[in-house]
């Protein structure tokens, strides 16, 4: 029968902390007890979580950067467009 040990989750991320057989802990040998303080399903999620929330902050080249510039320009081309019609509405 396996013990159980208490899964932390994190408040940061809505992981509601709970008890896990201790089988479904990672082993964190840098630990003192040598598991991680979550279970690994929340362990994942929250590592993928914290990746998620740094790669917000810091744009990884070529995820984010094509997409804003791209439709910036095409925002831009579609303004010079709009004020290129009304310039000529205007001459009249
Ligand atoms: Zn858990």
């Amino acid at each position: 029968m396996a013990d159980l040990r208490k899964c932390i989750g994190s408040a940061r991320f809505r992981i509601d902390g709970h008890e896990a057989p201790v089988t479904d802990f990672p082993v964190q040998p840098s630990h003192k007890d040598g598991l991680g303080r979550m279970c690994k399903v929340h362990w994942n999620q929250y590592t993928a979580a914290l990746r998620k929330a740094a790669g917000t902050a810091k744009a990884e080249p070529g995820a984010d950067e094509p997409e804003p510039s791209e439709a910036k320009s095409r925002a831009r081309a579609k303004t010079a467009e709009a004020e290129q019609e009304s310039a000529e509405t205007h001459t009249e």
